[in-house]
C-alpha cells in the first residue's frame, strides 16, 4: 500500500513543480515544421505564427506551402518561409536544415512531423513500400536531426518527434506505418539517453497521438476506427507546448493514449483484444 501511495505523492510533487507553458516561450524562436502543408503540421505552423516565431515549413506541394506561409504572416509570424521537396531524398532533408541556417541564422526547434502515404488495410507483403516508408518516416528524421544538431546544441534547442499510438502498441491495418513509428521511439529514446550522459542540452520530445481529425486520417480510417477523432488544432498546440516545456513525451489525448499504455506491459493480450474491438473490420473489407 505504501509504495503506490509514495508514487502518487511523488507524481503530484513532480507535476506541480513543472513549469507552465506561456506562448511567449516561442516568440522570436526559429522553428522548422515538416509536413506543414496540411493536417497537424499546418496547424502547428499557425500556432507558432500567433506566438511570433520565425517559421520554416516544408512538404512536397509548393502551392499549399505558399498559402500556409501567407496565412502565417497574417497571423503574426516574425517571418515565414517554405522549402518544397520530398523527404524520400536524404539530400533534401539535409537541404531543409541548411536553408534554416541560411534564412534564420540558426535553429531553436526542429518539429519532425511529415509522413509518406501508406495504405490502411492488411499487410500486402510489399517490402519495397516498407523501405520507402522507412526512408520518409524514419531515415529523413535521422538525417535532419544529424544536420540540425550543431545549431540545436548552440541554441540549447529542442527536437520534437511526432509519433503515434501505433508506434507504442501493435495496431492492425497499418503495419508499414507502425514499423516506422516504433523505429522513431527506438532511435530518439536511445539518443536522449546519450544526450543525458554527454550533457547535451538538446531536448527530445516524442509525441504519442491517438486518432486526430485530419483530412487524410479521416479519409483512410474514419469508417473503420470506432473512436471519435480529436481536433487537430488542439493536438497541434499540445505538441508545441510539450516541445517548449522540454517534456520527454506528449500524450494526446491523455486518456486514450497514456491509460492503454499502462495496461500494455502488464496485460498485453488484453490490450490487444481491446484494440481489436476498436475496429469495424466489415467496413475495411468494403474499402
Ligand atoms: P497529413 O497526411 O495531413 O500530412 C502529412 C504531411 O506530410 C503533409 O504536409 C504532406 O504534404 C507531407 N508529406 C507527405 N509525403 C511527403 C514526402 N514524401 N516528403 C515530404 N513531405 C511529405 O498527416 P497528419 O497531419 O494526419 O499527421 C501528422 C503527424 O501526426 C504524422 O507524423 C502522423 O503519423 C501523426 N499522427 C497522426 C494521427 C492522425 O490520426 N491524424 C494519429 C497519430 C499520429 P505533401 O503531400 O504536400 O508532401
Amino acid at each position: 500500500i505504501l509504495i503506490p501511495f509514495l508514487g502518487l505523492v511523488l507524481a503530484f510533487c513532480f507535476y506541480s513543480a513543472r513549469e507552465n507553458f506561456k506562448p511567449e516561450m516561442l516568440k522570436g524562436k526559429r522553428v522548422i515544421v515538416t509536413g506543414a502543408s496540411t493536417g497537424i503540421g499546418e496547424q502547428m505552423a499557425y500556432h507558432l505564427a500567433r506566438m511570433g516565431s520565425h517559421i520554416l515549413v516544408t512538404a512536397r506541394t509548393e502551392a499549399k506551402l505558399q498559402k500556409v506561409v501567407e496565412q502565417c504572416l497574417k497571423l503574426g509570424a516574425a517571418s515565414a518561409q517554405y522549402v518544397s521537396g520530398s523527404m524520400e531524398d536524404m539530400a533534401f532533408a539535409e537541404h531543409v536544415v541548411k536553408e534554416a541556417e541560411n534564412l534564420l541564422g540558426g535553429l531553436d526547434m526542429l518539429i519532425l512531423n511529415h509522413i509518406g502515404k501508406s495504405y490502411f488495410s492488411y499487410f500486402d507483403g510489399d517490402v519495397g513500400h516498407v523501405q520507402k516508408l522507412l526512408r520518409i518516416n524514419f531515415l529523413s528524421y535521422v538525417a535532419m536531426t544529424v544536420s540540425a544538431l550543431p545549431m540545436l546544441k548552440e541554441s540549447g534547442g529542442s527536437i520534437v518527434v511526432v509519433s503515434s499510438m501505433a508506434g507504442k502498441v501493435g495496431f492492425p491495418f497499418t503495419v508499414p506505418y507502425s514499423a516506422t513509428k516504433f523505429a522513431l521511439d527506438g532511435f530518439f529514446s536511445s539518443l536522449r539517453q546519450e544526450f543525458s550522459i554527454q550533457n547535451v542540452n538538446v531536448s527530445i520530445t516524442l509525441c504519442i497521438l491517438g486518432f486526430i481529425n485530419t483530412e487524410s486520417a479521416m479519409k483512410a480510417a474514419a469508417d473503420v476506427v470506432l473512436m471519435s477523432p480529436a481536433p487537430k488544432e488542439e493536438c497541434a498546440l499540445e505538441i508545441i507546448k510539450g516541445g517548449a516545456l522540454r517534456q520527454r513525451e506528449v500524450y494526446y489525448k491523455y486518456a486514450s493514449t497514456k491509460i492503454p499504455l499502462l495496461i500494455r506491459d502488464w496485460a498485453a493480450d488484453f490490450l490487444d483484444y481491446l484494440v481489436r474491438k476498436c475496429y469495424s473490420v466489415e467496413n475495411l473489407k468494403k474499402n
